[in-house]
């Protein structure tokens, strides 16, 4: 019996595969000192807003400055309202949350997992300004539904699409549904940069212009600032690996395609749920996420055989103390909260070999 534990995520892999080339951008960027911002990360904003098929991309220091700086860009503030899925990452309702304004959760569907726009009229009031839509484990929401809504009720929408680069909704690649989109190069994302990163897309310009500001201290001219702004911007480092990186993002997601439909076809155990996934979406599978009524069981159960779970998340946003001065309860977003309880992260990276895949299936099968 061999002990090799087959773990959820593992970068080694990819960055060995990459390592040469960004290294000798690296020395580019060395001999250009050109650290902060720059020609680096001009390059790799073209190349990525070409890949979205927006016509600007801005690239920030993380995903999570992205989120903020796409509310600020909105006009949202204080005493403002955002509409968010419950069962997303923290970072999400971070945004409205550092802009002065309040997130209000959603629950998701029981079996896309996707925020469940049958629920949002009902959570509007008059200081509704947006709905940040969540592209969760790199499949995108129901885009159609949720858009009607916001123009039924004159409100931005926003992706989040720090799991879904590449994703598609209708054979188009998210990005350019709403007024802007947001991604996370955060390392273990689909497209992760050699430390942190992020960039919010746009098909407009003012916005454009106004998320350069922004993230420069709000400055367009040096030393004058017109209004508060941050230090937002992505490093030269960064922009040269991520650059490099992207040029293998179609071949890594669809290699987790692969993996993904070998784990929805072969896995066959009626005590395992996996995200149903919709014809008109084509998840990159940022995570493979299951869940099971014995939860408990079924990670002794992986563990025990060497195969290395992890949980995607195992606290609604609704019910984390942060919010808590929100006043949520338990039952107020059910489906999302019953994810919570019972999700189980399978391994999942371009770099997991077929036989590690077989592995986990017949692991997952046996429980
Ligand atoms: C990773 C992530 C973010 C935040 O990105 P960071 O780069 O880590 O700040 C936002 N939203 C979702 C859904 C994420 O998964």
């Amino acid at each position: 019996m061999d002990n090799k534990k087959i773990p959820c995520l593992d970068l080694k892999g990819q960055h060995q595969q990459v390592k040469a080339e960004i290294f000798a951008q690296f020395e580019k960027v060395f001999e250009n000192t050109a650290f902060s911002g720059g020609p680096f990360v001009s390059a790799f904003e073209e190349d990525f807003a070409k890949f979205c098929g927006t016509k600007y991309a801005v690239a920030v220091n993380n995903g999570t400055s992205a989120l903020h700086l796409a509310m600020l860009a909105l006009g949202i503030g204080e005493g403002d309202e955002v509409i968010i899925p419950a069962n997303t990452f923290i970072a999400t309702p971070w945004g409205p949350t550092y802009a002065g304004a309040i997130p209000v959760f959603v629950d998701c569907t029981s079996d896309t997992w996707e925020i469940d726009a049958s629920k949002i009229e009902e959570k509007i009031t008059p200081r509704t300004k947006a709905i940040i839509g969540v592209h969760l484990y790199g499949q995108p929401f129901d885009v159609d539904a949720v858009k009607a809504i916001c123009q039924k009720h004159n409100l931005f929408l926003v992706e989040d699409a720090a799991q879904a680069h590449g994703a598609k909704y209708k054979g188009t690649r998210v990005g350019g549904f709403g007024e802007m989109a947001c991604f996370s190069f955060y390392p273990g994302k689909n497209l992760g940069a050699c430390g942190e990163g992020g960039a919010i897309t746009t098909n407009n310009e003012s916005y454009y212009k106004h998320l350069q500001s922004l993230r420069n201290h709000g400055s367009t001219e040096r030393y004058y600032h017109d209004e508060v702004g941050y230090n937002y911007r992505m490093g030269g480092l960064e922009g040269a690996s991520l650059k490099v990186k992207l040029q293998y993002l179609e071949g890594w997601n669809n290699r987790r395609r692969a993996v993904a439909h070998r784990y929805l076809t072969e896995i066959t155990n009626p005590k395992i749920n996996m995200q149903v996934q919709p014809s008109d979406t084509e998840s990159i599978f940022h995570l493979f996420v299951v869940t099971s009524n014995e939860k408990e069981a079924f990670v002794k159960h992986l563990t025990e055989n060497n195969v290395m779970p992890a949980f995607h998340y195992p606290v609604p946003c609704h019910l984390q103390k942060a919010f808590a001065h929100l006043n949520y309860k338990k039952g107020d977003c059910i489906n999302a909260e019953y994810l919570a309880e019972n999700c189980v992260s399978l391994p999942m990276f371009a770099e997991l070999s077929d036989e590690d895949v077989s592995t986990v299936i017949g692991i997952v099968n046996k429980f």
